[in-house]
């Protein structure tokens, strides 16, 4: 060799901040992805802060006292990216995703671990520490994630599926649930002795994921998901009470409370509440009350101050850092609190948020809106064996966000399990798409 060599001591140092950057890198990166997993872009600052980490990371691996050196890092760039890729499926597949993006988040706790042999194969290939550090930190990481899911789902209980769950679920499958359950890895349907059953998620448990059983497959929200949207349910209504908080159901939860008299939909994938800020009620006052309830309860409450949101989950808060890996999860029992607040569009008193909902009218101001009479003074409705805040009109509310309210339209349900269940939830024949 020509160059300079580096000490033994001094190649363990830059191995160990090699590895370290590499941590640093994937928390930044895993927390980048509460973003998508809310069907949000991510923020600038956010993801520019993760690039700049990846970028160090790779130099740190490729630069030597002799230059460059190329083979590692063509193998860190291709590594990071193929990992990440792998690493990000789960919570961009809570959107529809392409078929490799849904693979990749079906087998998302343990995907990474793929990733062993080539990088076994090509930490022997170099004799670059640095890099075979960072290889061997990053499948750490991955085997521990594995390790944790598989323990974790020991944890499930056995829910009964009956009545419309279960037909739902025969309808989907065109009576073979044993083939439509290995077809789409559903490793929670249980088939034993004539009796089907659900392994339910729990708050120690990796959660059921939704976009797949829910929106893909058109099944109905398991019961364990339904009995802990509940829960969440009550404790955030509850919250809010207590602050003096003017709230009210949202969307699909208010459709759930007024159509299906005081029940979730069955295809519910979240609850939604909103909620109002004015002059006493402001962000940072609603959003510590809402953390500090969600600490003492057991939720993990995650707060969106700029694009106006607060989503708060069914799973408990976990010591830092490792709280942003929840974002690895392909599903989460999950509330929407979206913000509103009072706003003057065309001369008439509004109430206005800024991401857009069903067919919510656009404001003067450039976001969506409800005139004020229509929610204020908040009326109460049953929902969930109690009395919730709801629209002063929850019908005219309903009707500027669906139209035909009445009628049964599964806008999160993919076209073809929409079609097939639907006689089972109407009786009748679906309409012509
Ligand atoms: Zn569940």
């Amino acid at each position: 060799m020509t160059g300079i060599e580096a000490s033994p001591t001094i190649q363990v140092i830059a191995a160990l901040t090699a590895s370290a950057l590499y941590v640093t890198t994937y928390l930044s990166f895993v927390r980048l992805l509460r973003y998508p997993r809310n069907w949000r872009l991510p923020s600038f600052p956010a993801s520019l802060a993760t690039g700049v980490l990846a970028a160090l990371t790779v130099a740190l691996v490729s630069l030597s006292p002799d230059g460059i050196d190329r083979p590692a890092l063509a193998i860190s760039v291709g590594f990071v990216v193929v990992v990440f890729y792998i690493i990000a499926a789960p919570a961009i597949a809570f959107r529809p995703a392409s078929r490799q993006v849904e693979f990749l988040a079906k087998h998302g706790d343990y995907a990474g671990l793929w990733l062993l042999g080539p990088a076994l194969l090509a930490g022997l290939a170099t004799p670059n520490i640095k890099l075979q550090a960072v290889l061997a930190i990053a499948m750490a990481i991955e085997l521990t994630w594995f390790l944790r899911q598989r323990w974790a789902v020991r944890r499930r209980r056995l829910y009964p599926l009956k009545n419309i769950d279960l037909s739902v679920l025969e309808t989907q499958a065109k009576g073979d649930l044993v083939a439509f359950r290995r077809r789409h890895g559903i490793r929670e349907l249980v088939l034993s002795k004539g009796a089907i059953s659900w392994r339910g998620c729990g708050k120690r448990t990796p959660p059921c994921p939704f976009n797949l059983y829910v929106n893909r497959l058109g099944l109905n929200t398991a019961p364990c998901c339904r009995e802990h949207m509940k829960e969440l349910s009550h404790h955030i209504a509850a919250g809010l009470r207590e602050m003096g908080v003017v709230h009210w159901l949202e969307g699909g939860t208010l459709l759930g409370a007024v159509r299906e008299k005081g029940a979730l939909l069955d295809w519910e994938d979240d609850v939604d509440i909103s909620v109002l800020l004015d002059g006493e009620m402001t962000w940072h006052r609603l959003a510590a009350g809402l953390a500090e309830r969600g600490a003492r309860d057991g939720y993990f409450v995650d707060l969106f101050e700029k694009k106006g949101f607060v989503s708060i989950s069914f799973d408990p808060p976990k010591p830092w850092p490792f709280r942003w890996e929840r974002n690895r999860f392909r599903g989460e029992i999950r509330a929407d609190i979206a913000i509103y607040r009072q706003a003057i569009s065309h001369g008439e008193a509004v109430l206005e948020r800024r991401r857009h909902k069903g067919a919510m009218p656009a404001t003067e101001s450039g976001a969506y809106g409800v005139p004020q009479e229509i929610i204020l003074p908040t009326s109460t409705v049953p929902f969930l064996g109690g009395d919730f805040a709801c629209p002063n009109q929850p019908e005219a509310y309903l009707h500027m966000l669906y139209g035909d309210f009445r009628k049964i339209e599964y806008t999160f349900v993919d076209a073809g399990p929409a079609k097939a269940r639907f006689r089972i939830d109407t009786g009748g024949d679906p309409p012509v798409r």
